[in-house]
């Protein structure tokens, strides 16, 4: 049976962008589905935008194994790509001897993965991040860490795989995948695709397209919402992180790439993946955290606000696999943007197992973005346009896109 392309990835998030990235090196007919009107508006677009270090994610897992690549690799991307990134470094800060215990802790664990840290006193943080609380007297710095615009990370890999030759297709939701042979006829609502080769990047709903192939398959999402909070001054330089507790990495302070402040994000399991409602209990409890670390950090200061949800698997970790060319990358929760790029060559070299005689490209060019002076939201999303077929932006799509589309105004 003929096919239209040798690889079809559904989900144009952050991670389906970088497997058509890396995909698009190699002579392969690559194509990119995606249900929304553009790449990158779901939780690629609602997240707090931190390139990890790796320091805070549990050892031997898929995440940690691709936390570091993931970062070193968007250290390199960047200038090649014009997203915004900037390695401004993480505090981990402690303001009781508990927790100065358990920040030696991480000092030990973070040396025992190589990961760079170093101690910081109060002379040093009063010095560097004046707006600190004087009850914090010691951190940790991890000068790896850093920020990016997400939302123009994602474009700028799409682009570049688009003009590489690969079809990005939006509005095209994926509603069933059948296999004849070697061959799979992966259906939306308007089209229909014959591919030798399947790549689930479909984030929250990674398991309803896993299933579609497999019905007993053990992938299984659940949605742990985060909501965040703009403010409109920079009130801090460097990441600031209090100790952790359980999964979660706890509320944090963070200067972003377009000179704002974020403050956020909960991690709440809720019932729906389509819950992205922020909340005033969250704003409380964010609030009574962020307030902790960084005093002037105030409501008044609220600009703008939005929730987004992580693709939650049981085991906590990312999880991949494959069957007979149908591949999966699930689990995608935080660290997920950081590793984004990481995955998309790992799930590529799973592709390649399919097609033993693709050769790379002669000819391969990097799609830099494009950012315009002082253009508002509307202007940049039409840049996004440029690369999709159509599309008219929905409510969802406006309320998701605070600033990670603001973000890349110069
Ligand atoms: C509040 C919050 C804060 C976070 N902070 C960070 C952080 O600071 N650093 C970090 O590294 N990570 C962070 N994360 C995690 C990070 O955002 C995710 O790991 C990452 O965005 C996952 O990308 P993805 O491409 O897997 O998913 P998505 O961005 O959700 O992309 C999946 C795409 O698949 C599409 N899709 C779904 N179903 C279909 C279908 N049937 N047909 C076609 N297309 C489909 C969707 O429309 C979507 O565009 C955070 C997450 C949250 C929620």
């Amino acid at each position: 049976m003929d096919c239209d392309y040798d690889v079809v990835i559904i989900g144009a998030g952050c991670v389906g962008a970088f497997a058509a990235f890396y995909a698009s090196k190699y002579d392969l007919r690559v194509c990119v589905l995606e249900s929304r009107a553009h790449p990158g508006l779901v939780t690629t677009n609602a997240n707090c935008g931190i390139v990890h270090a790796g320091h805070n994610t549990k050892h031997n897992t898929l995440k940690s194994q691709l936390i570091d690549r993931g970062n070193a690799l968007i250290a390199e991307l960047a200038p090649l790509l014009n997203f915004s990134f900037k390695r401004c470094g993480e505090l981990v800060v402690a303001a009781s001897p508990d927790e100065y215990q358990q920040l030696d802790e991480m000092y030990a664990y973070s040396k025992s993965i190589n990961v760079p840290v170093e101690y910081w006193d109060a002379e040093q943080l009063r010095l560097h991040e004046p707006n600190l609380s004087h009850s914090i007297q010691r951190a940790i710095l991890t000068p790896t860490a850093g920020i990016v615009n997400p939302h123009e990370l994602t474009v700028s890999a799409v682009q570049t795989a688009v003009k590489n030759g690969a079809r990005l297709f939006c509005d095209q939701k994926v509603t069933e995948i059948t296999r004849n042979g070697s061959v799979f006829t992966v259906k939306t609502e308007k089209k229909v695709f014959k591919t030798k080769t399947v790549v689930n990047c479909a984030g929250l709903y990674a398991d309803s397209i896993a299933r579609m192939d497999d019905p007993a398959t053990k992938i299984n999402i659940r949605p742990r919402k985060g909501e965040c909070y703009i403010l409109n001054e920079v009130l801090v330089n460097r990441l600031i992180f209090p100790i952790p507790f359980g999964t979660s990495k706890g509320m944090l302070v963070i200067p972003t790439v377009d000179g704002k402040t974020l403050v956020g994000p909960t991690a709440d399991f809720v019932d729906s993946k389509e819950d992205v409602c922020t909340s005033e209990d969250g704003k409380k409890r964010i609030f009574a955290l962020a307030e902790k670390m960084v005093p002037k950090v105030n409501m008044s200061m609220i600009e703008s606000e939005f929730a987004g949800c992580r693709a939650v698997d049981a085991s906590e970790d990312f999880v991949m696999n494959q069957k007979d060319g149908f591949i999966n990358f699930a689990g995608t929760q935080s660290p997920g943007l950081t590793s984004s790029p990481a995955i998309g060559q790992v799930l590529v070299e799973e592709i390649l197992k399919n097609f033993a005689n693709a050769k790379l490209k002669e000819k391969w060019e990097y799609a830099p973005l494009v950012k315009t002076q002082k253009a508002d939201c509307t202007q940049k999303l039409e840049i996004v346009e440029e690369i999709t077929n159509k599309g008219d932006l929905d409510d969802q799509t406006h309320k998701t896109t605070y600033s990670w589309v603001r973000g890349y105004e110069q």
